[in-house]
Order: C-alpha cells, then structure tokens, then sequence
C-alpha cells in the first residue's frame, strides 16, 4: 500500500527574530534583542505537525547548502518525517527577517531563497514518492506552476489538499484537484476575487463553484466551516486561552489532510484537526506548540 500517510511539497524557511523597542524608519539602525532562529515556512511546519501526531510524514522541499538548510532537516528528522525528497542546493535557504516591537507588531522581510527554485522537474523527478503517498498536501510559498505540475502527477486514488497561502487567483486544473481547498478569510477572498459579503456559507458556495471537491473555511476561535456537494456544518473548536495563533493554520491543515486519508469524513477530520489548531495556539511559537496525538486526546472540551 503506501509508503506515506502525508507528503507535504512546500517551502521551508529559518525565521530569524529580533525584537526591537521600536522598528527602525528609512535609513535607521536600532539596537536589538539576541537574534533567536526558529524553523518555519508552512511546508515545513505541516510536515512536523503531522509527524507530531503520529502520521507517517514525508516532505518534498528545497533548501539551500547551507548552515540554515542543515538546521531545517535536522528538526524535521527529530520530529520524525521523512526528508528523503528534500532537495538542497541552487540558492540559499529560504529566510523571513522579522522584527517584533513590545506591543507585538512586526515587519518581515521574506527571501523566499530555495523554495522559488522548487521546480516542475523537482516534482517529475519525485513520481516516486508522489505514488507512494496516500495524501499530497501544497501551499504557495512555492511556484503555482511546482503546484500545478503535482496536480498533473497525482496518481488515481491519492487526495490532494491545498492551503493557497500566500493567496492568488488559482488555475482552474489545481482548483479541480483540491480536496478540499482549505483557506481562512482572506486567503477565500483573494481567490474569489470577486467583493462577497461577510457570511462564510457564501464564500464556501462561491468556492465549491469554483470547481474543488470540496471546502474548509478556517475562522479561527470559531473553528471552521466545511462543505462539499452533499454538507456544509460549521464545526466548532474547542474553548482555549490563546496565547499564539502562529503556525495554527498549518497544524489544522495537517491535521485534516492526515484523518480525511485515515477515511474520516470531512467533518469528523475537520473537528479533529480543530483540536489540533486550538492545542497549537495554546503555546508560543510554530512548530515547537505543535501538539502530539496524546496532548489532543487530553485537551479538555
Ligand atoms: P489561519 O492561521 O490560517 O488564519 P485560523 O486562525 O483560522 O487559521 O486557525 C486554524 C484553526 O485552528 C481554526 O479553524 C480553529 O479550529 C483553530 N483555532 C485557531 N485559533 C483558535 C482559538 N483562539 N481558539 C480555538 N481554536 C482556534
């Protein structure tokens, strides 16, 4: 059968924070905190959050040759995914320069670095392990035509889950792979493109229409709406002290796209992997507040 509960293709990134007691203007310096380094991008921080929880995890990324680069594959190890399909090389690794002031405003510069060098040819020469893959899981912090060419790769059976963020318009052929098509306000009002009032029903309808199989709507402390040709419920979340929603997008999506190919239905995956969002905001930071499948067993609600 497969080898890979979930492939995660997409990017990876070292975020390096320094917090400021007030950004810098044009053409001035400040003094900062320690530089602290964190591992990130959303390709990256889904692949931990399923490993976390017990799937069997692979991620087919590219990184640079370098010291960063060696840093993301080793957390990813020590998370326990699979980075046989992670390629290295071509452009530094991807970095987000992030400055954050005290009252938690920040301003990031993204070099997106070795993730824009993710190519079509990266995905034809990956067939293997796009075969050997029950779930294949994208984001766009890689180029649309990288996600497309995995669209056009997708061997009969497997299930494709896409979270178009950072948003854009999307090509018809990826919209009609999605299943589901997951994205929060902002991410389902770039890709309609069109002015749509404020009821989420009416974006999942609007979507679905777009062509995907099926829709995952994210609204955060609320939880998500989903909808396909036969429901569309609202599921809620569970009731947590948010301390940082960093990085919750990323575990729900994992989290979902691992249960609905354990064969849940899509509301029974999507209350799970509302679970695993809510545990992950109950911590600070991304991948470290991931949570394992015994902390989501044991968060109350
Ligand atoms: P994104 O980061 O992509 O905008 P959300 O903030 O909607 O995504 O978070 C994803 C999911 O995580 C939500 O659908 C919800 O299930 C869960 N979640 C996020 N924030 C909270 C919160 N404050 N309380 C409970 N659950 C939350």
């Amino acid at each position: 059968m497969y080898d890979y509960d979930l492939l995660v293709v997409g990017s990876a990134n070292a975020d390096l924070v320094i917090g400021v007691e007030r950004r810098p203007g044009p053409g001035e310096t400040v003094l900062g905190s320690d530089l602290s380094v964190h591992t990130g991008g959303k390709g990256a921080n889904q692949a931990v959050a399923a490993a976390r929880l017990g799937a069997r995890t692979a991620l087919l990324a590219r990184v640079g040759d370098d010291a960063h680069g060696r840093l993301l594959l080793d957390s990813q190890r020590s998370a326990g995914v699979d980075t046989a399909g992670v390629l290295s090389g071509g452009a530094p690794t991807g970095v987000a320069l992030i400055t954050v002031d005290p009252s938690g405003d920040n301003s990031i510069v993204v070099s997106p670095g070795a993730n824009a060098r993710l190519t079509p040819a990266d995905i034809r020469d990956a067939s293997a392990q796009l075969r050997a893959s029950r779930v294949i899981s994208a984001q766009l912090e890689i180029p649309l035509e990288t996600v497309g060419e995995v669209v056009a790769g997708l061997a009969p059976g497997s299930r494709f889950v896409l979270n178009p963020s950072p948003p854009v318009p999307l090509p018809a052929a990826i919209l009609a792979a999605c299943d589901p098509l997951i994205v929060n306000e902002h991410e389902a009002r770039v890709v309609l493109g069109a002015s749509v009032g404020d009821d989420p029903e009416e974006w999942a309808r609007a979507l679905l229409a777009l062509g995907p199989r099926s829709v995952v709507i994210t609204l955060g402390a609320r939880g998500a709406l989903v909808a396909d040709d036969r429901t569309t419920a609202l599921v809620p979340s569970v009731r947590v002290r948010a301390v940082d929603t960093t990085g919750a997008g990323d575990a729900f999506t994992a989290a979902l796209a691992w249960r609905l190919g354990a064969g849940e239905s899509l509301v029974e995956a999507a209350s799970y992997a509302a679970r695993v969002g809510a545990a992950a905001v109950t911590k600070e930071g991304a991948q470290v507040s991931f949570p394992t499948a015994a902390e989501v067993a044991s968060l109350a609600g």
